[in-house]
């Protein structure tokens, strides 16, 4: 197999084919302290995309209540004990290899892949996976707001029990869709070679005329993000709303728009948009005023989902702050607590730049910051904090202000003699 740089695991690792990287990679950033599970975004989704014969069982878009919630039910814990099947105990990571091409460190343990490889089958599956019975494909947010008292460690068994402040009953909303991954298992998996990434954007699609409806692709998923259509026999999955991504939306006047579920969340915690790319590295280009970019590579607040899958997915995540460290180390790998240190104090930028979650449907592509007053100060785990209200800009694809707010929320008083005024 050919060996492909994994910038999120901070090494080469083997993937079924050569690595090639789109000019701009399709990319979003969820701040999980933010969701309040309206399933706004779930119904945005499935109300323009999933909503005919065959497809009631599809939710391209969900939002599950962790630990015990998942759709399809248990698809991490059966993926993380697929890996530590072929691989017992050998999932860790080196946080101090870490460095620029590689800021999480180095992942030790064995991808999907690698784990097919180690365990090969008579079908010649490409990557580690199962197919969800029909039963775990029947509730997109089974246990809904179940707390638990669970303080961490896998698969059950805490050795050191929750250290405050996290919350010693918690849960936490996990929002999910396809993460048009730079390393797709379905795309790996597919004998038929129908699913694609494309080369303008990094989107994922499965060409609906090439398939035949193996579901090798929804075996090989480790998010389970691509499901089979019994009607038509051949599989589905989340399109990114391409079309709004293309500028056709005329509501955008031509402008890239975010997806459907990214612009109708109530919550504010959802920001999509394209991230340049390095061609020859598969790193993200060097482009701090993309938001972003700024948020995954600048900030380091926002971390990748399950990242041992091996799949450099494209979806992020900010860490719910009052979740046990060893169930998130689990989830999103070794820079958890820095990413929920700087969330807990932000730097002046990073306040702002959050500002800036659903202030448009537009895509941003750059952001600038005009220094404000002094308005607020406070002491943040022992350290003075102080915060500024300071404007933040936003700009288009053609470098047009699209949005400009501050941090301070403007507060408008309604004249007396218009209010009730029916
Ligand atoms: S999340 Fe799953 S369906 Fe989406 S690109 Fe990655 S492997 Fe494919
Ligand atoms: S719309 Fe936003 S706040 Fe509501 S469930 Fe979806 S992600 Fe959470």
């Amino acid at each position: 197999m050919p060996e492909v740089y994994n910038w999120q695991l901070g090494r080469e690792m083997a993937y079924p084919y050569d690595a090639r990287f789109p000019e701009w990679q399709f990319a979003f950033v969820f701040n999980i302290n933010r969701c309040i599970a309206c399933q706004t975004c779930t119904m945005a989704c499935k109300s323009t995309w999933t909503f005919s014969k065959g497809q009631e069982h599809m939710w391209w878009n969900n939002v599950e209540t962790k630990p015990y919630g998942g759709y399809p039910q248990y698809w991490d814990v059966k993926g993380l004990e697929l890996l530590e099947s072929v691989n017992p105990g050998g999932q860790t990571w080196s946080p101090s290899k870490a460095d620029a091409k590689s800021p999480y460190g180095r992942y030790d343990g064995m991808t999907i892949f690698e784990g097919a490889a180690k365990r090969p089958t008579e079908a010649g599956d490409r990557a580690l996976g199962y197919i969800p019975t029909d039963e775990e494909w029947r509730h997109p947010n089974i246990h809904e707001d179940s707390a638990t008292a669970y303080e961490g460690g896998p698969f059950g068994l805490s050795k050191s029990g929750a250290n405050l402040p996290e919350h010693k009953t918690w849960f936490f909303y996990l929002q999910r869709l396809c993460n048009h991954c730079s390393y797709p298992a379905c795309l790996a998996a597919c004998p038929r070679n129908a699913i694609y990434k494309r080369p303008e954007d990094g989107i994922v699609l499965i060409d609906q005329e090439r398939c035949r409806g193996y579901r090798k692709c929804v075996a090989a998923c480790p998010y389970k993000k691509s499901m089979f259509r019994p009607t038509t026999r051949v599989s589905e999955k989340c399109i990114a709303c391409y079309p709004r991504v293309e500028g056709k939306d005329p509501l955008g006047g031509g402008a890239p728009m975010e997806t459907r579920c990214m612009s109708a969340c109530v919550g504010k915690i959802r920001m999509q948009g394209l991230v340049k790319m390095n061609r020859e590295t598969g790193d993200w280009a060097d482009d701090p005023k993309n938001p972003l970019t700024f948020l995954v590579k600048v900030a380091k607040v926002a971390l990748p989902l399950y990242p041992q899958f091996g799949t450099e997915p494209n979806g992020y995540y900010i860490p719910p702050r009052w979740a046990p460290r060893a169930y998130l180390h689990q989830m999103f790998g070794p820079g958890v607590d820095a990413a929920i240190a700087a969330y807990t104090a932000p730097s002046r930028e990073l306040l702002a730049v959050l500002q800036l979650f659903r202030a448009t449907q537009k895509m941003i592509f750059r952001f600038e910051i005009e220094p404000g007053k002094k308005v607020f100060e406070r002491d943040i785990a022992g350290k003075k904090w102080e915060m500024f209200n300071d404007t933040v800009i936003a700009f288009d694809h053609k470098g047009t202000e699209i949005v400009r707010t501050t941090v301070e929320e403007p507060v408008i008083v309604r004249s007396q003699a218009h209010q009730n005024s029916i």
